[in-house]
């Protein structure tokens, strides 16, 4: 509804009464929320109006439900909370009540791991339910039994990490080549030891069961970290691995990586040890932003030339076996080989490295040459697989710690198969180990089904908006609350500006001058200021295109991020950290730009160069054109390369500040800034390295 003068007049409204009271952002008329924050809008009956004081009936398809008194409260607090804290507790708690989804974001400082952990265990608690809180790195969910711990103090809570058997296993983990050990293979690995079968069984199995009680009372005075459990259980010779699964059904709250939800296997092994189903488990989303790539990810698998002749030798091997109705492993195997050569020789051109094919030509291919229907092709895929499952108990029997290769490639032709093509872009690639085929996941919706399913969910992060597009492509109900929090820090100690005359744009870049441009800003900032500053390209190409004009231009220390080095990155990065005048360039993007807190003087200045849009692919164009499909045109630009830009520009600032007292600025040096303007709260500049100066001298 668009709002003019006239309509504040013909409706009598009071203009106060139309801007958030928290946000000031301007609502339409008779809006009792407002639709950027969530806060009451305006003051009702002359009191401000707080979610507590009211039936929560915001619009018709969200959840109704009469705030009865002890939701006012948060009994599960463990601090002095704030007002806004409270806030997000209520929301969690009513939201939660009302069997719904809670889609959130809350910026750092808001304190959103304590309200999650506070309001819905105040749910759950009252109703017998467990709490799954999904984390995406091992300090996020050390960051969780820290704060259950501090719950601890006030209420009856227990709480556990889980990890793979992969990163706990003491076993195992002595044989050689350990590390590209398959899970799949180390948990039959497992079984044979566990069974006994093989090697003289497992003595850190065999001590589970007597010392889990020991275990247990451990978990629930000390709420130790992933690592400190591990430790704790090793110094007992008991497998942490198994020791988990024999606790996690007394716990209140199970931490966890992604996948534990999103694999099916695996979940399904989860709530069988939880003794839960998807009625009585809430789940906390931490970083939901990640989420749906993940889900993307869980989905994606490839067929490699590669895996086809190691496939031909273990044939070889067998005698050459035959799969069904006559036709041997041998013929059929080549021949996907050659369709696959084929592919890539038709589609694949000078310069171009991957490529659409048709949903079916795999299978088509396959049918014509063998005079197979799609039944009799199915048929010789699942003997395919009989055939390597019974390689594979072969193999671990003598030791060899793999699968077999028929094993490998009759499930993956089988996922081929049955891959929805509303769902995948199959594609045709080449790199340096030769072709291969790949099914790209572009809707995770069966995979995030589950959680959709779920009557009782928060998702949130630090960096969620466009809210309502998390929401559509998770497609969660109807009845999901959205709510942004807003920073607890004084917004003064922020500034956010970008700069007019230069662009990383494709074509702009080639333009006379425009490299040499970027650099003479890079050098003048990064000389004005003395404070420890990050860098960040768009890419590893342009920030070694532009590094010989900033080295000679600069005058501190440097440090630079190199690709594929992670450890000679990680001590440069210390270095940097320990110093307060250096200049450290890295990608926007990855895990410096995302993952990692620098409190106080460790960083207070951030140079953002170019707009991070993700490089085009054939899977993102895939998307794009789904988007457009659903939603409108346009919507895939905007779901596809703005919304993922924009998070990553705004994950990049957000490094600035991390407490009440820091104070950070930032430049973006690309004039398409413009366009994110509003949603980066940035201005533009004339004299950037002026305004640098002025900022943090205060004058
Ligand atoms: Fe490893 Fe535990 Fe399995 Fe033994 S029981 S093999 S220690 S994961």
């Amino acid at each position: 509804m668009k709002i003019t003068v006239k309509s504040f007049l013909m409706f009598g409204i009071s203009m106060a009464s139309l801007f958030c009271t928290r946000c000031s952002s301007l609502n339409p008329p008779g809006a009792e929320r407002c639709r950027v924050c969530g806060a009451p809008v305006g003051e009702i009956e002359g009191k401000q109006q707080c979610l507590s004081d009211m039936a929560f009936e915001r619009k018709k398809d969200e959840p109704k439900v009469i705030v009865q008194k002890d939701m006012l409260a948060a009994p599960y607090f463990p601090y002095e909370p704030r007002e806004s804290q409270m806030d997000i507790v209520r929301d969690i708690t009513v939201t939660l009540a009302g069997s719904a989804h809670l889609v959130m974001e809350s910026g750092t400082g808001t304190g959103k791991t304590i309200c999650a952990l506070a309001g819905s265990l105040h749910h759950a608690k009252m109703r017998g339910k467990k709490i799954v809180y999904l984390t995406r790195t091992i300090s996020q969910s050390d960051q969780v039994m820290r704060e259950l711990k501090a719950i601890s103090e006030i209420k009856d809570v227990s709480g556990l990490t889980l990890t793979g058997r992969k990163r706990s296993c003491p076993l195992l983990r002595t044989i050689t080549g350990y590390e590209n050990i398959p899970p799949h293979v180390l948990s039959s690995l497992c079984e044979e030891k566990k069974s006994g079968r093989s090697g003289g069984g497992c003595r850190f199995f065999e001590r589970v069961r007597t010392f889990a009680p020991k275990i247990g009372s451990f978990c629930r005075s000390d709420f130790p970290t992933s690592d400190e459990l591990d430790r704790f259980c090793e110094s007992h010779d008991v497998c942490p691995y198994e020791a988990r699964k024999e606790l996690i059904r007394d716990m209140d709250v199970i931490v966890a990586p992604y996948v534990h939800i999103l694999s099916e296997d695996i979940r399904t092994n989860l709530l069988a040890h939880m003794r839960c189903d998807d009625e009585n488990i809430l789940l906390i989303v931490d970083e939901a932003h990640n989420l749906i790539p993940a889900a993307r990810e869980q989905g994606n698998f490839s067929i490699t030339v590669k895996q086809l002749d190691d496939a031909m030798d273990e044939i070889a091997a067998l005698k050459d076996p035959t799969l069904s109705g006559g036709l041997k492993a041998g013929e059929f195997t080549g021949f996907l080989k050659a369709v696959i050569k084929g592919a890539a020789n038709e589609k694949l051109t000078i310069g171009t490295k991957e490529a659409v094919i048709d949903h079916d030509r795999v299978e088509s291919r396959l049918k014509n040459k063998f005079s197979m229907d799609q039944g009799q092709l199915i048929s010789a895929v699942d003997r395919m697989i009989e055939i390597g499952e019974i390689r594979t108990e072969y193999l671990l029997d003598h030791e060899e710690h793999k699968l077999s290769e028929l094993f490998i490639l009759g499930v993956s032709l089988k996922d081929w198969i049955s891959s929805d093509e509303g769902q995948f872009i199959k594609t045709v690639k080449a790199d340096a180990d030769g072709e291969m085929l790949c099914a790209s996941c572009i809707d995770p919706s069966q995979i995030t089904m589950f959680i959709r399913s779920l009557k009782g969910a928060v998702h949130m992060s630090g960096t969620l908006q466009p809210l309502d597009q998390y929401v559509r492509t998770m497609g969660l109900p109807d009845t999901t609350v959205m709510r942004a929090y807003p920073s607890p820090f004084p917004p003064e100690n922020r500034s956010v500006i970008y700069v007019n005359n230069v662009t990383t744009k494709y074509d702009d870049l080639k333009r006379e001058g425009m490299t040499e441009r970027i650099a003479k800003h890079i050098v003048s900032l990064c000389n004005a200021v003395d404070k420890n500053t990050l860098v960040f390209f768009p890419s590893y190409g342009l920030m070694n295109r532009l590094r010989p004009m900033v080295e000679r231009g600069i005058e501190k220390r440097m440090y630079w991020e190199e690709s594929g080095h992670q450890k000679r990155t990680m001590s440069s990065l210390d270095q940097f950290r320990r110093g307060r005048n250096g200049v450290f360039f890295t990608v926007m993007g990855g895990s410096i730009a995302e993952g990692m807190d620098f409190p106080g003087d460790e960083l207070s200045f951030a140079i953002i160069v170019g707009i991070p849009y993700p490089p085009p692919t054939v899977e993102s164009k895939a998307m794009s054109d789904m988007f457009d499909k659903r939603y409108g045109t346009g919507f895939g630009w905007r779901y596809v390369s703005e919304v993922p830009a924009v998070r990553k520009m705004k994950q990049a600032i957000g490094r600035l500040i991390r407490t009440g007292t820091d104070r950070g600025m930032a430049v973006i040096l690309d004039s398409r800034a413009s366009r994110y303007a509003k949603q980066l709260d940035a201005v533009p500049s004339e004299d950037p390295a002026g305004d640098a100066v002025r900022f943090f001298t205060g004058r």
